[in-house]
């Protein structure tokens, strides 16, 4: 429907990208490209596509003049960043350019005085984090792998395991550069803690994936750093009493920086696969729950308040890791379960990141669990999540061959019907990019879909900016790159 539109791009096209980024920076043969045709969503899920060229300019005004060329010339544009996305967002599905960030990583400016940093989108957050602790301070969110970027993850509006007390990448972003699909350069919002001046276009781009412009800058507010943490790990008879105690803790005025809930059968497959030992006695069950606090003193008096609350809900004994080897040895195993998950065939992450209301997550395993065991999938089901803010990671382990796909499609759909059902929505982390396009279509509303892409159809009339991601529809591209 919509490749067919574009242009190739010519050898006077890479004259015209050689002249605004610089000879080096203009790369075609195809070994060099390979890594930027995919990013780290399973290939098992989605094939990856080779673009017809990668440029790497190192500032806003070549983006621009890449962007005003592309435009001209119908030629489609794909932001890359850290390539550490979980949706296929940043395939180059119809070829074309590959626009790479990661030469936009000079600039990492703090300001001490308002507390906020303004930085280049190519710089990655590990560097980000380094920088901005240097002096005291801290983006409290680790919203992902530490390898993206901070352009990449404003694009993925990124979340972690720290959500529920600190938010979202949407959270902390107060101001963008970005580059408009038609080359022009907008600036939107600044070093302000309120503006409310029109819609508000900061917020529209915050998450969108890299459809309606590619972000250049950013400025970030920031915190003082003055929080050391720890694990507490409970054990728990039922998911229903685990949970309960989340809601315990919020109305007791407890926050604590994050809460992860795993089930029986995901951490002893979790601890079999690095040998490791879990340090409790393993619930049906259990809560990981990251306190903070400014000394172990302050750290100590919450970790006993939990414990109270969790024991009234008829908690086993719970453990407070206090030494680093301890809470090394809890991420491993968390790390451990993640591994296996990923590892051959799975249902996949269509249906991985689902949010439902905080409270609704016991009832959202229950019933996914019922749904998987019912189907006529072999295999091992997986459920573990960010309890406190309601993202639940679920997942069917399947088989090395003769998986029903079909079947596949069938779970994956009740799944993501049951979260809908249950106040939820499809995806709480992730994003849409390539790979839930189709559940976007079947379980939004035909007026959701037609502002999303009246939206992308003002912003980019041409469709040239990472075009076959989150609207509009193109079947013939999601058969083609989508194979279950
Ligand atoms: C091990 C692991 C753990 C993760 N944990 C989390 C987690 O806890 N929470 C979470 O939310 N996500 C998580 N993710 C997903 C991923 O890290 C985020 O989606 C990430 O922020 C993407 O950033 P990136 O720079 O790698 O972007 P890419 O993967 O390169 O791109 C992602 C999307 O953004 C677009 N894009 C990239 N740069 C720009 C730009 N400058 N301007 C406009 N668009 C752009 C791309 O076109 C693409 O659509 C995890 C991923 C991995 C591999």
């Amino acid at each position: 429907m919509y490749g067919s539109e574009y242009n190739k791009v010519t050898d006077k096209i890479i004259e015209g990208l050689k002249d605004i980024c610089g000879e080096d920076y203009v790369i075609h043969d195809k070994d060099s490209m390979e890594s930027y045709t995919h990013d780290e969503l399973s290939t098992a899920e989605v094939k990856g596509e080779y673009p017809e060229v990668i440029v790497k300019p190192d500032s806003t005004e070549k983006i621009s003049q890449v962007m005003k060329l592309a435009n001209e010339k119908k030629i489609p544009v794909t932001p890359i960043g850290g390539k550490t996305g979980l949706t296929g967002g940043m395939i180059p599905v119809y070829g074309g350019i590959g626009l790479l960030l990661e030469r936009l990583n000079k600039k990492i400016e703090v300001d001490e005085d308002n507390l906020m940093v303004e930085v280049d989108a190519g710089v990655t957050m590990n560097e980000l984090y380094e920088a901005v602790e240097k002096k005291g301070l801290t983006l409290p969110i680790h919203p992902t792998t530490g390898d993206s970027q901070v352009g990449g993850t404003i694009a993925a509006n990124a979340g972690g395991e720290a959500t529920l007390k600190h938010g979202v990448m949407r959270d902390y972003v107060k101001g963008l550069e970005v580059v408009l699909p038609n080359g022009e350069i907008l600036k939107l919002g600044g070093k302000l803690l309120k503006n409310n001046t029109g819609y508000s276009l900061l917020h529209l781009l915050i998450g969108s994936e890299g459809t309606l412009a590619t972000i250049t800058k950013a400025i970030l507010r920031l915190y003082p750093s003055s929080e050391e943490s720890k694990f507490i790990i409970v054990p728990f008879d039922s998911g229903q009493n685990a949970i309960k105690t989340v809601s315990d803790m919020m109305k007791k005025g407890i926050m604590p920086v994050g809460i992860e809930y795993l089930e029986k059968e995901t951490i002893t497959h979790g601890q079999k696969k690095v040998n490791e030992n879990w340090p409790t006695e393993i619930g049906e069950a259990t809560l990981m729950i990251l306190v903070s606090g400014e000394n172990e003193d302050e750290i100590l008096e919450q970790a006993q308040k939990i414990m109270l609350i969790c024991q009234e809900r008829g908690a086993g004994e719970a453990f407070l890791a206090t030494k680093r080897q301890e809470m090394e040895k809890i991420m491993k195993i968390r790390e451990g379960i993640a591994e296996v998950i990923q590892e051959g065939n799975v249902t996949g992450h269509r249906s991985g990141d689902l949010v439902v209301p905080p409270s609704k997550i016991p009832e959202l395993i229950d019933k996914a669990k019922k749904i998987f065991n019912e189907s006529k999938l072999e295999g091992t089901f997986y459920a573990f999540g960010h309890a406190g803010d309601g993202n639940v990671h679920i997942e069917g382990k399947l088989p090395e061959e003769g998986v029903d796909w079909n079947e596949v499609k069938k779970v994956r759909d009740k799944w993501i019907q049951e979260a809908i059902d249950l106040g939820g929505d499809i995806t709480g982390e992730h994003g849409i990019g390539l790979i839930k396009k189709p559940e976007l279509r079947k379980f939004k509303s035909k007026e959701e879909l037609r502002l999303m892409e009246g939206i992308k159809k003002l912003f980019d009339p041409n469709n040239i900016l990472n075009p076959g991601k989150i609207v509009p529809e193109d079947e013939e591209i999601e058969r083609r790159y989508i194979k279950i």
